[in-house]
């Protein structure tokens, strides 16, 4: 199954898959979208309850006004359009988890609708459509390990049922598992920015479903999809769109047929494996819920919570280009956080040359945070160790030699610029006696070199230079050893 060979990628050329997510998002409120329980994550289980989440006979819900805040907040940070008038209903089906026998969720009148974002892959931009974006409750959870008896039994946890959620889901203008993962990538961001949500993918506060199918090229009809379910991360999530498109064109090129159907990815095989039928939207029998009033957001209300809305991290990027002269991958990186941006902000605003601030970031910075696996938020360096560090090669104090060397011993001794700096102190050599002396030294030791320069070979400055600033333990004045070099070679 889903091998790589030639005839496999030739036959998986002449397809194009179809790519739709769901995602669902929990909102950061306190209480459950329908009741007073916590919705705090981690508490023993079954604590945080009562009648309405348990979904006992009689119980009435009464709808979280923050959590239809939150909601508006992402669907206009995503550029929906907001439904004055919306339906909750009810998704009727039975699981162990779900007490009530349904889901109160939104169907034919969400919340919002006809949002967008704009995906950045190979170079170009594509929009992916959002189709709507609507509230619902979560379910409870069924927990199948760690209990003595759990080989005969399921232990249900319902601290989690009646957590408020936004589900987003996109039209099917995705079509490769690159663009799904950039998709998730740059909606996370958005959330993130807006606030309602942490986006915490293991603590099940971002979940995402995969609709994919494959079609012949050039064809408009869809082929029949599949989808994949609750995969915990966007990497795996692109690999199990890898595996099943894979796995599609194949059942289709040995002639056989799709069927419509949920399936599951187990990350350590790197496979998809079928689970039940597909159930159809007719399946659940969604009617209006009675026991709730449609939700009226009206024009004031909209505005009001439209006016907290943060600059987006599209247009923080455009901003940041412009006003810091920085590459767009400059500010791809700097911006994947609200609290990241500010913070960079914050230094390049007070650094001499923000450019230079976010040189530093890149080539300085990432790299050793790479190295030890460190995010950018857990540096020894703060961003205004780094605005410092900028300043001080910038006016020419210290040379990037020692920027260098003072960044390894920030990192070894997990201790920010400004404190390793003024502990060793590095003391720049600008007596210009001091510094002809190593020129001259370095001029007499490479003869070969030195001809080849009178030859007009000038490119030889830059070795001449990387000696000097050797032989002096890169503590030379770099500005004062170019001149003095310019000087003898002439
Ligand atoms: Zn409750």
């Amino acid at each position: 199954m889903a091998s790589t060979s030639d005839s496999a990628l030739a036959a998986r050329a002449k397809y194009e898959p179809v790519i739709g997510l769901e995602v669902h998002v929990q909102l950061l409120t306190e209480s459950k979208i329908f009741c007073s329980c916590s919705t705090r994550f981690g508490d023993p289980p079954n604590t945080n309850v009562c009648p309405v989440c348990l979904g006992l006979p009689g119980a009435l819900p009464v709808l979280n006004r923050k959590a239809v805040e939150f909601a508006v907040l992402a669907s206009l940070a995503l550029n929906c359009r907001i439904n004055e008038t919306s339906i909750f209903a009810r998704k009727n089906y039975f699981y162990p988890d779900l007490p009530k026998g349904y889901q109160i969720s939104q169907y034919d009148k969400p919340l919002a609708e006809f949002g967008h974002i704009d995906s950045k892959v190979d170079g170009g931009t594509k929009r992916i459509r959002i189709t709507r974006v609507h509230l619902e409750e979560d379910a409870g959870k069924s927990l199948h390990e760690g209990f003595p008896d759990a080989g005969e039994k399921t232990a249900i946890d319902l601290n989690r049922s009646g957590v408020p959620l936004i589900e987003i889901v996109s039209e099917p203008d995705i079509s490769s598992p690159n663009e799904a993962y950039d998709y998730l990538t740059r909606l996370r961001e958005i959330i993130l920015y807006t606030g309602v949500s942490d986006c915490n993918m293991e603590e099940g506060s971002l979940r995402c479903d995969a609709n994919v199918s494959v079609r012949p090229r050039g064809r408009n009809k869809f082929g029949t999809k599949t989808e994949v379910k609750n995969v915990n991360s966007f990497r795996f999530i692109r690999e199990a769109l890898e595996y099943e498109i894979a796995r599609q064109v194949e059942v289709i090129e040995a002639g056989g047929a799709i069927s419509q159907e949920t399936r599951l990815y187990n990350a350590n095989e790197g496979r998809t494996y079928g689970m039940r039928s597909k159930e159809h939207a007719h399946d659940y029998r969604y009617f209006p819920e009675p026991d709730l009033l449609p939700l009226v957001v009206d024009e004031t209300w909209k505005t009001q919570i439209a006016r907290q809305l943060p600059e987006m991290p599209e247009a923080r990027r455009s901003r940041m280009v412009s006003a810091f002269g920085i590459t767009e991958k400059d500010a791809l990186v700097l911006t994947t956080s609200r609290a990241r941006a500010d913070r960079f902000e914050e230094a390049a605003r007070a650094a001499k040359n923000p450019k230079r601030v976010a040189n530093l970031v890149q080539s300085e910075l990432m790299g050793r945070l790479k190295a030890k696996g460190l995010e950018l938020e857990d540096s020894p360096i703060s961003m205004r160790g780094v605005a410092m560090s900028a300043d001080l090669v910038e006016s020419g104090i210290i040379s990037g030699k020692i920027l260098k060397d003072l960044y390894d011993q920030s990192f070894e001794r997990n201790q920010d610029f400004p404190e390793i700096y003024e502990k060793e102190n590095p003391q720049q050599i600008s007596d210009s006696s001091a510094i002809e002396k190593i020129v001259d030294e370095v001029l007499a030791a490479n003869p070969k070199q030195l001809e080849q320069y009178r030859a007009g070979k000038t490119t030889m400055m830059g070795f001449f230079v990387g000696q000097v600033m050797k032989l002096s333990k890169g503590q030379a004045n770099p500005k004062l050893v170019n001149e003095l070099l310019a000087r003898k070679l002439r």
